[in-house]
């Protein structure tokens, strides 16, 4: 079977990795019950920034988030993993900038995650990042954002949601933990 996944937010923890590190940055305790509560994906509202000021926090901030420790969700290396060692195939599809796609994908791979380089798609708009999804004819695709999986066709695609404060508004199939799938697709796929 094909799979796709979106990077940040769906595999790693990257906006939890990014809020911490702005509360160093900006020497602000800022309780994580404020990043659980917020309904979009953007976190400077929990310092108090506005959009124009957290665009220059983001950029300021991202080669660091990007390729330090950010965590993956337990378990999603390793689920990744074993679907590649039973010969299915992985594709990675991440609206990261375009110039991020070289370090972007040797940064994944030095997690561990299981990556061809032909099925690595990075640089994207949403829009055409749905273009991209439908015409790899996957079987399961995997992301966070609602505007990409409103956006995809659930009839020819099996989409779940990776539940995050900003999404549960969807009513899609969605899991909280990559451990949860597991014995899902183990069901499945046998
Ligand atoms: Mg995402």
């Amino acid at each position: 079977m094909k799979f796709g996944f979106d990077v940040d937010d769906t595999l790693i923890n990257l906006r939890e990795y990014a809020f911490h590190y702005y509360k160093k940055q900006l020497g602000q305790e800022v309780a994580i019950d404020v990043f659980h509560s917020l309904d979009r994906l953007e976190i400077h509202e929990a310092f108090g920034m506005s959009d124009e000021e957290g665009k220059e926090m983001w950029n300021r901030s991202v080669d660091y988030i990007y390729y330090t420790d950010c965590p993956a969700y337990p378990g999603a290396v390793e689920l990744l993993q074993q679907l590649d060692a039973e010969g299915h195939e992985i594709y990675y599809i991440t609206a990261r900038s375009a110039h991020h796609g070289k370090d972007t994908k040797a940064w994944l791979k030095k997690q561990g995650f299981p990556v061809q380089d032909d099925r690595f798609y990075c640089g994207m708009k949403d829009d055409k990042k749905v273009e991209i999804i439908e015409e790899l004819e996957l079987d399961y695709y995997f992301d966070d954002k609602p505007k990409v999986v409103e956006t995809l066709d659930h009839d020819r695609l099996k989409v779940i949601v990776k539940d995050q404060s900003y999404n549960r508004h969807l009513d899609m199939p969605r899991f909280k933990e990559w451990t949860e799938l597991d014995s899902l697709f183990k069901k499945q796929l046998k």
